[in-house]
Order: C-alpha cells, then structure tokens, then sequence
C-alpha cells in the first residue's frame, strides 16, 4: 500500500480528523481539490460556536456540538486562535414566542447544555438597547470563532504531526482491493493510481459522490443541498448589537431562523436563510429579491434597521440529509465494515453545528478506525 490513511477533503472536518489520526498513526494523507484548505462550506457560515441547544437529545449533532464546543474553546486558548465567548440571546417578540422558551431551555439541558437563562426585557435593555424582546433566554457558552485561523492551526498541527497534504488532488473513484482501497486521483499531472488501508470520506458536499464511487447507493446518504444566505449591515449600525441575537427557531425549521451574527473584526450580518437547490448545483450567489424577507425577519428584533442598511454579504450551502418536508435528519459518521468496506468511514449530513463538533468529530472519527466503541 502506498499509504496507510487518506482523508478526502480539507474543510475543518477533514483537518480535525487529521490533526486526530496523525497523533497515533503513521502515513496519514489528505488529498483536496482545491489548490488550499476551506475553499467551500467552512469558510462559508456564520462562525458561530454553538452551545448546543437545538439539536434532538441523543443525537450526533447534540452530543458532538456539546464535546466539540469545550474541546474548541479549550483549543482556541492554548493556541491563541481568534476567538470571542460574546454570549447569546434567544429573543421573543411576543406572548406566545415568550411561552416557547421554557420547551428551549429544557431541551438544552436535556442536551446537557449547562448555560441558558431567562432574561426579562428590562434586564435585556441594559444589556441590548437597540434589541425588541418581550422576554429572552441567554446562552453565556455561545460565541464566535475565526474559521480561518482555527483551520490553518489544525493544517499546521495535523503537518507537523506527519500528515501529508495534497492540494489540488481530486478523486475521481476509489475500488475496494485486498486489504484495502485503490484511489484514483486527478492532480495537475494528469490521472493517477494511489493505495491506501484505510480511507475517510469527508468531503462536505461531495459526501455522497464519494460514497457512490466506492458502490455504497444507500438512499439514506442522499445529500440535499440548502443555501444559506447572508446580508451585513452597514451605516455605523453594526455597532448597535454586541451578542449574537437569534429569534425563538420556528418548527420544522430548515436553520435556525434569520439571526443576527457579529463578528471578530466589529462587523454585523444576518442570515442565512434556507434556499433548497433543486438542481443540486453550487450556487453561492446571493439573490437581490430575498433582500425583502431578511429584513422584514430581522426587524422584528432589530427595529433599527432601515432598508438602505442591508447589502448582499456571502452565502454558503449545507449538505443537509432531508429534503423539503423530512423530519430533521442527523449526522451519520460511520464505519462500513458491515457494508463489506472495512476501514472505510463516511461522514455525510456534516451541516450545522459541523464547524463547532469538528474537534470532536475528530475524536470519534479516531475512535470508530481503531474499533473502540465509546
Ligand atoms: C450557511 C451556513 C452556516 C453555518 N453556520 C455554522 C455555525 O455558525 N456554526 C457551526 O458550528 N457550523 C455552521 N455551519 C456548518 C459548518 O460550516 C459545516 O458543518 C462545516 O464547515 C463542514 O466542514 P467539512 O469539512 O465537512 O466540509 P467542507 O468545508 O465543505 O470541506 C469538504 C472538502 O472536501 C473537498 N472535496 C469534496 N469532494 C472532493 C473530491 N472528490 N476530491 C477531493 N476533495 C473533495 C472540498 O473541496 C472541501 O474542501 C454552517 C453551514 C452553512 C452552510
């Protein structure tokens, strides 16, 4: 075998993973398409660090968003990667959002999310002036993090460790052989073989064609793509909020509702919305016409804001595992020896709160290669 691990794709996922392996193992590569890290999905969102309070009980997303979070912030730290626990409100602008928040507040610490207060609206005021709440629920583990910073960090720990980078590396199929995987792999010099024991599928939204190409059909790995578009605030008013502002999530809600994001360098955004792409194609643009549903949204807890403070921002898309109308669907992070694929694990449905889990993901990435079940 030429390797012993590739690691597709080096979005924070992918980097985390090999920060993780490159700890224990020897031979461990990361083959990416683009010529850097985080070209799509994780330099493309709202950078929020996520307390972990949306997500159903049990699942991956609550239980890795909740390890990831600790795991993150402890990371950030000692390794002075930029970073803010700015705290986060959860506001309702009426009676019937206000009496919501209790359900909230017992799911988080169902969750077991250890922050979460109420706040009345005059306590809000000091703290929010400019913000319209009846009532809100405070978060003081939320914050915000520079997804840039973090990813070139765990590039130069997964390096320094002994893992291999190789940008501008596409795979083009991957065929099961004895004891292990044959990928071939398209780079500048054309096509070309390369073996490896054991192969990670973390390709964010090529997930699921990866999967495909080493036979796993499975429906259920189906990704869907969901864009999430942003406007940023500007006339001086960015600074008339200080903490990440979110409404009461509406149900069967597709994200967690239009919100308001600062970020490291003093700016202010709202969004993302949700925009199913039908055609499944990459569109990052961010469509004139939606400026009207982002601001009659955000007005709602944002008064202040008039129509010629909004400009188109960026947008980013999730690869979510449910179509319009499906239940919430979770991570699925998976070894598929049971699919006669030993060594072979996928990540696919990586959305939020994959930025904030993604250390820990890492971790149990790490745990279900070496077979260790907890
Ligand atoms: C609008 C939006 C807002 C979000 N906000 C938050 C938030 O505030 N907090 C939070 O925790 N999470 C948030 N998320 C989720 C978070 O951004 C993602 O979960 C995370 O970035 C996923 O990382 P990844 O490494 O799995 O994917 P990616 O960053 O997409 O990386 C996958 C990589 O695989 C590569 N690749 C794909 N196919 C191939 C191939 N065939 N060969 C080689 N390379 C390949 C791609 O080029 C890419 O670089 C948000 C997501 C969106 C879209």
């Amino acid at each position: 075998m030429d390797t012993h691990i590739v690691i597709i794709g080096a979005g924070v996922v992918g980097l985390a993973i090999a920060r993780e392996l490159s700890a224990s193992h020897e031979g461990v590569y990361v083959a990416e398409r683009h010529h850097k890290f985080g070209q799509e999905t994780s330099s493309r969102n709202s950078e929020v660090i996520h307390s972990g309070i949306y997500y159903p009980p049990g699942s991956l997303k609550a239980r890795l968003c909740i390890e990831g979070r600790h795991l993150l912030y402890d990371y950030c730290r000692k390794h002075e990667v930029l970073h803010q626990q700015c705290g986060k409100y959860m506001v309702a602008t009426n009676e019937q959002e206000a009496h919501q928040l209790s359900d909230i507040l017992q799911r988080a610490r169902t969750n077991g999310v250890e922050s979460g207060t109420f706040v009345e609206a005059e306590t809000l005021r000091q703290e929010e002036p400019h913000i319209n709440a009846v009532k809100a629920l405070y978060f003081n583990t939320s914050g915000i993090v520079d997804s840039h910073g973090l990813m070139k960090q765990l590039e130069t720990d997964a390096v320094v460790r002994g893992t291999m980078m190789a940008y501008g590396s596409q795979i083009h199929n991957i065929r099961k052989i004895d004891g292990g995987y044959e990928l071939e792999i398209f780079d500048e010099g054309g096509l070309f073989q390369f073996t490896a024991q054991k192969v990670i599928n973390a390709a964010g939204l090529g997930a699921w064609e990866v999967a495909r190409m080493v036979g796993l059909n499975d429906p259920a790995y189906q990704q869907h793509f969901w864009k999430g578009q942003y406007w940023a605030i500007g006339n001086g008013k960015h600074k008339m909020v200080n903490h990440l502002i979110y409404p009461v999530p509406q149900t069967k809600l597709t994200g967690l509702g239009i919100h308001a994001t600062i970020d490291l360098n003093g700016g202010l955004k709202i969004g993302p919305d949700a925009v199913y792409l039908e055609n499944g194609k990459l569109d990052y643009g961010v469509d004139p016409a939606s400026k009207s549903a982002f601001y009659h949204s955000a007005r709602k807890f944002l008064p202040f804001l008039q129509w010629d403070d909004l400009h188109p921002d960026q947008a980013g898309i999730r690869p979510k595992l449910q179509k319009p109308g499906d239940p919430v669907k979770d991570f699925i992070i998976r070894e598929e020896s049971r699919k006669g694929l030993p060594g072979f694990i996928n990540l696919v449905g990586i959305e939020s709160p994959g930025l904030t889990a993604s250390l820990a993901i890492g971790k149990y990435v790490a745990h279900l290669l070496d077979g260790r079940k907890d």
